[in-house]
């Protein structure tokens, strides 16, 4: 058997985390076993769907990298294969038209309410051995309704939360199309789940009461069945359903806020699957390692920090040419100054360690990249008679040094103790002057990365 997988979004909106996670699980399980992924855009709910929700879905996938090998499938194009199999199964007799009108659905509906019953069509349409069905109504258009079976039950081994079984009296004869010929949610997954060979299905446990209405319906067109894996769902840092402010955000927010993908993915590998206690590893590996069996069974929870943890590993990882490509719209943003500035890559060097996002990147990149406007109250603070000598002397040996860390520090340390003057004494003036700030990473390097001409240039203004 070849496995075969698929990720079914419907385009009602972005695509969050919840939806990223399903699309690795089934894009990995098909990785593992050399199989097809398939990614189909489930987009009959018209009202609902939009060509901007389904183009959030195609670029969250292509910044995950998670390649699709067939589609993606729209299945509003598929809209006579749903037909065709509907008049197969009419003619078969697992289906049948229903001419009750909406009100008598309702009044039903009331009737079994009253009587504290659960609802359920009342199959007075439902076509059986010696049963006479009532005269159709004149002008009325039928919705088409599945003969589900009124006794017995269902049972799937879900390979997430083990063997499930509902009773097939739970289940109502669904209707699969509406009275405007237009097929429904459960049955357009079932036929292209069947028309594409799904071998493993899956999903959010959000869909684990649609699964024995879709086995029922498959064994009537006497389809294999796929293996169904529902997932639990994820939720917030707070313990509730994901919100916007833990995590329930589109994919394509984290790219914004500077995550990289490699980041993204490893967290949500690593929630709700484990193996063993490893927690950073890369997609090859966790294509190599994937498997159902250790998938956890209960909910997931968000953790933001996590993620930035990972984010960090992964930035230090990253190379620095690879890094100033993703920085320089942060920058831009910013309003930088890049012309007659330090080259980017060394001051990335110098500062990803102690990053979590790109953003915090270009944050402390700024350093590099604007005029300093030292506070007139910290200059006064930080500025007298004895540092300002300090900086002259300074200033005069950086004239002639030669320019790396090393010379710069032996400067430093020589002009340290000619003044008598402990570290911050000069250096805290110092960074004010050269950067507006009193917190840099290590002057030297900062003195360094600044440039004689610039670092000449800054100092001059104060002495
Ligand atoms: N279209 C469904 C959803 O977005 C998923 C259906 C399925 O995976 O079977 O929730």
């Amino acid at each position: 058997m070849t496995v075969r997988t698929r990720f079914a979004p419907s385009p009602t909106g972005f695509l969050h985390l919840g939806g990223a996670r399903t699309a690795l699980y089934s894009w990995a399980y098909a990785r593992r076993f050399g199989g097809t992924f398939i990614l189909r855009i489930e987009d009959t709910d018209v009202e609902r769907s939009t060509p901007e929700a389904v183009q959030a879905i195609i670029d969250g996938m292509a910044w995950l990298g998670l390649q699709h090998d067939e589609g993606p499938f729209y299945q509003m194009r598929h809209m006579d294969r749903y037909r065709e199999v509907i008049q197969k199964m009419l003619d078969e007799g697992t289906a049948y038209y229903c001419y009750s009108s909406a009100e008598e659905v309702e009044a039903m509906r009331e009737r079994q309410r009253a009587a504290g019953e659960k609802w359920r069509y009342d199959g007075t349409w439902r076509p059986e051995p010696g049963k006479t069905l009532p005269p159709i109504p004149a002008g009325r258009q039928p919705v088409v309704r599945f003969k589900n079976a009124l006794t017995g039950d269902v049972t799937w081994n879900d390979l997430v939360k083990g063997p499930i079984t509902i009773s097939n009296e739970e289940m109502d004869d669904l209707i699969i199309a509406r009275s405007d010929g237009t097929p429904t949610y459960n049955f357009c997954v079932v036929v292209d789940d069947w028309d594409m060979k799904i071998t493993h299905v899956i999903r959010g446990d959000d869909h684990v009461n649609n699964t024995p209405r879709q086995i029922n319906i498959l064994r009537a067109l006497g389809a294999t069945l796929p293996q169904y894996a529902h997932l639990p769902m994820i939720l917030g840092a707070d313990g509730e359903k994901l919100s916007k402010r833990h995590g329930a955000v589109s994919v394509m927010d984290y790219p914004e806020q500077g995550y990289l993908p490699e980041a993204v993915l490893n967290y949500l590998a690593r929630l709700g699957w484990s193996h063993g206690d490893d927690e950073i590893f890369s997609m090859e590996q966790f294509c190599e390692w994937f498997d159902l069996d250790h998938l956890s069974k209960s909910a997931a929870q968000f953790n933001m920090e996590k993620m930035a943890w990972l984010n960090n590993h992964y930035i230090r990882q990253a190379d620095d040419a690879r890094l100033e490509k993703l920085v320089l719209p942060f920058l831009q943003r910013d309003g930088a100054k890049l012309e007659d500035a330090p080259a980017l890559q060394p001051v990335i060097a110098l500062l990803k360690e102690r990053v979590n996002t790109i953003a915090e990147l270009a944050d402390a990149a700024m350093l590099f990249y604007r005029d300093p406007q030292p506070e007139a109250a910290l200059l006064s603070q930080h500025l007298n008679d004895a540092s300002r000598a300090a900086l002259a002397d300074y200033l005069q040996q950086c004239k002639a040094v030669e320019w790396n860390r090393e010379a710069l520090s032996a400067v430093m340390k020589g002009v340290l103790s000619s003044h008598k003057l402990k570290m911050p004494q000069l250096a805290m003036p110092l960074r004010l002057v050269l950067t507006g700030q009193l917190q840099t990473p290590s002057i030297d390097a900062v003195v360094h990365l600044l440039g004689r001409e610039t670092v000449l240039a800054r100092l001059q203004k104060y002495i």
